[in-house]
């Protein structure tokens, strides 16, 4: 039996160590924060969408980054797996829309506390309030660990995982140290962006109609002939520009083009009434409104907080009265109904992603193993590596699947 260090107690670190610990090896958990998973805390609002209840393909369709570097970890643990896995140790689940697994008492700290169970069944020796400094590589292996006390005391391991997340929402202790400290012993980081959060836009009226949240309306983002991302759903204005599930899933299918510029996107607010029909609308709404007020009259139509912004675009005066609305204004209203124009500058920053985009390159991992390829013994899973999802549970289902592919690995 080998001593193990892991170090990163998040969601990847915690179920590796579960499965070393089962396996009868000697682990160690090093966790630089004051207790376990304060990510895992605060997702999913909190309830924690701990996977995904899906088919491979839809796994693999919701995977943006790498995907293939998955396909030898999925077999072993499904998410299927997953669930059956949490149920066993007494996690009682439920799955909700869109196939979202969730603990049925909505409380992530329910997962966070089956976890810190097995651990403890498993005999894994948790280190809190311990930061990692360094590691100890010798001729191409690695050694132990250096820690960030007084003393720089030292740790020897047979093997080390380094589980020690991405850099999104640092104040929950991933910050980049793994990636800086893999970089100093020659791993490649793929350039890291923040994903699954807002974006920023250029249109000062969106600002406007801070706060209007917008459902079942359709978000476009070509790119010359190719659609960079198109989804129906739910959207919100903000003081920055846009949010809301539909932007999230935008954010992780452009994020990497902002560096060329600002990229147009249209919104179509009634993606179930086409031009046709939303002009035979407008005729009939106007024709039994022609003395009012165009502001007053389109009302029934759009948001209040909206009605202004639509107007302005279309560069028709508020208080212009039915009769004297051209065909013009009404073809430039039916425009800002179908395909609002909004310029997006890029995705917000670390502190609000879910997720980081980049990483540890899986070039240099063993896919069937997780093991450096430039440093025998060093295991390298979860969000630090180079693999990122949509939402629904994929993300964490990933942090699963490369934790149990590397501790089946380790003998
Ligand atoms: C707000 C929010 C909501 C989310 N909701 C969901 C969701 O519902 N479903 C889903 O699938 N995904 C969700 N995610 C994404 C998911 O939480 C992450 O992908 C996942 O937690 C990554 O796990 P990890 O173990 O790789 O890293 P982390 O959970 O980030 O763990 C890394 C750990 O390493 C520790 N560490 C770092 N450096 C050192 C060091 N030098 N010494 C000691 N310890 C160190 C850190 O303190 C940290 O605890 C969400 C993310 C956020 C931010």
């Amino acid at each position: 039996m080998s001593d193990i260090i892991i170090i990163g107690g998040g969601a990847a670190g915690m179920y590796c160590g579960i499965m070393l610990g089962d396996k009868g090896h000697r682990v160690t958990l090093i966790e630089q924060n004051e207790k376990l998973g304060k990510k895992l805390f605060i997702t999913g609002k909190g309830r924690c969408n701990f996977t995904n209840d899906c088919t491979r393909d839809v796994f693999f369709e919701n995977v943006v980054t790498n995907p293939r570097f998955l396909y030898g970890s999925y077999p072993n643990c499904t998410p299927q797996d997953i669930i059956e896995q949490f149920e066993s140790w007494g996690l009682k689940t439920k799955v909700e829309r869109g196939q979202r697994a969730f603990p049925e008492s909505d409380h992530a700290y329910d997962v966070i506390d089956v976890l810190k169970k097995q651990l403890k069944k498993n005999r894994v020796k948790v280190l809190l309030n311990t930061q990692v400094r360094d590691l100890v590589v010798e001729e191409g292996m690695i050694k132990g660990i250096v820690l960030e006390d007084a003393t720089h005391t030292v740790m020897k391991a047979d093997a080390v995982v380094m589980a020690t997340g991405g850099m999104s929402y640092p104040s929950t202790g991933s910050r980049g140290w793994g990636h800086n400290i893999l970089k100093k012993y020659g791993h490649t980081i793929c350039e890291c962006r923040p994903s699954l959060t807002g974006l920023n836009c250029s249109d000062q009226d969106l600002a406007l109609m801070q706060g209007l949240s917008l459902k079942n309306v359709t978000l476009r983002i070509p790119r010359g002939k190719k659609t960079l991302y198109e989804g129906f759903g739910e959207m919100m204005f903000t003081h920055f520009g846009i949010t809301g599930p539909l932007v999230l899933s935008a954010s992780a299918l452009t994020g990497k083009y902002y560096k060329d510029g600002p990229i147009t996107g249209y919104i179509d607010l009634k993606p179930a009434v086409s031009e046709e029909k939303l002009d035979a609308n407008l005729l009939k709404l106007f024709g039994e409104n022609e003395n009012k007020d165009i502001a007053h009259v389109i009302r029934s139509l759009y948001p209040s907080s909206m009605v202004q912004i639509i107007l302005d675009r279309a560069g028709i005066a508020g208080n212009k009265k039915i009769h004297d609305v051209t065909k013009a204004e009404r073809q430039a209203i039916i425009k800002e109904t179908k395909a609002m124009e909004i310029h997006m500058t890029g995705v917000r920053g670390f502190p609000e992603a879910i997720i980081t985009q980049g990483g540890v390159s899986v070039k240099e991992v063993t896919p069937s193993t997780m093991e450096s390829r430039l440093i025998g013994g060093l295991y390298i899973i979860g969000e630090l590596l180079d693999l990122d999802a949509m939402t629904g549970g994929f993300n964490l289902q990933i942090a699963w699947m490369t934790a149990n592919t590397c501790a089946g690995a380790i003998w």
